[in-house]
């Protein structure tokens, strides 16, 4: 298998040491950056398997890092934070961050939880009967590029972040399937979200806005008092 490199986008010299040390012995490749500005420049250079995040950095908020290599790069993130406030770990979740540690942190919990992203996201690609298509069509327009990553509508790319494209991936390799809010957060998120489902419908409520017509059926079809399902007819 290949070597997984991570990315740390972390302004505290001690922190940085002791991931980069404990990450290169478990056998990642590891990179370092010291502000939002040089992590976002070695996203570009680098593109790491996986970024770990710290929220507060001197140039600009660890948020707006996450928005803009959710959005533009996919790459899953976990957050590190001092902040033990609730309402940053469901903001930093919003934005498509994949988990989220409070400093102090233990490290090989930190470790377990980089394993379980992988791990995931090795299940999302490879689930079930639509696994072997490289693209999905859902309904007349819109396509599932996942050599990409990316989903496009009538020719144009539709943005959609890391978290809302791994839902609809997976909801797409499991068409006609319907899934609780709680089967999805465990399926797509796999931690234990303290909150509630509230995630899974924001990011259903943002791919609609990104991907539904405004006459027609929704791409994702909510299923009175259980959960979701895609039923769009699938192509490839
Ligand atoms: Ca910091």
């Amino acid at each position: 298998m290949r070597q997984k490199h991570i990315l740390i986008i972390e302004d505290e010299e001690s922190i940085r040491d002791i991931l980069t040390y404990a990450l290169r012995k478990e056998g990642f490749a590891v990179t370092e950056a010291k502000t939002g500005g040089e992590g976002l420049a070695e996203l570009e250079r680098c593109r790491p398997d996986l970024v770990l995040l710290d929220l507060m950095l001197p140039d600009m908020s660890g948020f707006d890092v996450c928005k803009r290599l959710s959005t533009l790069l996919k790459i899953p993130v976990i957050m590190i934070t001092a902040k033990s406030d609730m309402v940053d770990k469901v903001l930093g979740m919003e934005l498509g961050a994949d988990d989220y540690m409070t400093k102090p942190f233990d490290i090989r919990e930190v470790i377990a939880r980089i394993r379980a992203i992988f791990r995931r996201i090795e299940q999302i690609s490879e689930s079930l009967d639509m696994q072997s298509f490289d693209v999905i069509k859902l309904g007349a327009n819109i396509e599932i590029r996942k050599d990409e990553r990316e989903v496009w509508k009538q020719g144009e790319k539709t943005g959609l972040t890391n978290k809302e494209y791994d839902l609809l991936l997976f909801l797409a390799h499991n068409n006609r399937r319907v899934f609780t809010r709680s089967e999805l957060l465990d399926r797509v998120w796999g931690f234990d979200f303290p909150g509630d489902t509230r995630t899974v419908d924001i990011h259903v409520q943002r791919i609609r806005k990104k991907l539904d017509s405004r006459q027609g059926a929704s791409v994702i079809e909510t299923v009175f008092g259980v959960g979701y399902k895609l039923d769009t007819q699938v192509r490839t």
